[in-house]
């Protein structure tokens, strides 16, 4: 299969967290320590949840797939589907922020023009097995287009009020 991967990389932060990240697969970073999000989108992802007055520690963070794909390459529709039944049982406690999961964004994800289509699916709250889902742009995106920071400050606005309403 040409899997090169030096380990399983899971998830990280509180397990009984209500907030949790989803991202794609590991990158290089994340396949030597083990974490995700730990290289450059990793650390602009912290930035973000503390942006949201909160600290990784605070929240759950985890990827669609769960082991780093050759070359980085888009994880194939089948990999995604056997590593879904482990982002389930990981999402059963926590609200869902993602920046891929649930079956529209999956779609999304099947096809090429994968920032398009979260363009065209963030701004809205979706339903993912009993938790909300806020999609939104990834970090390493960001990265590469700092003009949707803005974007994604609005989704966090999104996620901080639902987070503020069920401490109450
Ligand atoms: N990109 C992801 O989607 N996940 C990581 O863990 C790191 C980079």
């Amino acid at each position: 299969m040409g899997w090169v991967a030096r380990q399983i990389v899971f998830g990280v932060g509180n397990p009984d967290a209500d907030l949790m990240f989803v991202g794609e697969a590991p990158g290089a970073d994340e396949d030597i320590q083990g974490i995700p999000f730990v290289g450059r989108a990793g650390q602009l992802l912290t930035k973000i949840i503390e942006a949201i007055g909160l600290k990784r520690e605070d929240v759950y963070i985890a990827n669609v797939i769960k082991c780093r794909p050759p070359q980085n390459r888009n994880p194939e529709p089948d990999e995604v589907e056997t590593c879904e039944p482990f982002l389930f049982q990981q999402s059963r406690h926590h609200q869902a922020e993602s920046h891929r999961g649930a079956r529209d964004v999956r779609r999304a994800e099947r096809c090429c023009e994968r920032s398009i289509r979260i363009s065209r699916l963030r701004g809205r709250v979706y339903e993912y097995r009993g938790a909300k889902l806020i999609p939104t742009f990834h970090p390493a995106y960001l990265l590469r287009n700092p003009a949707s920071k803005r974007d994604v400050w609005e989704d966090m606005k999104v996620v901080e009020g639902d987070s503020t309403q069920s401490e109450k």
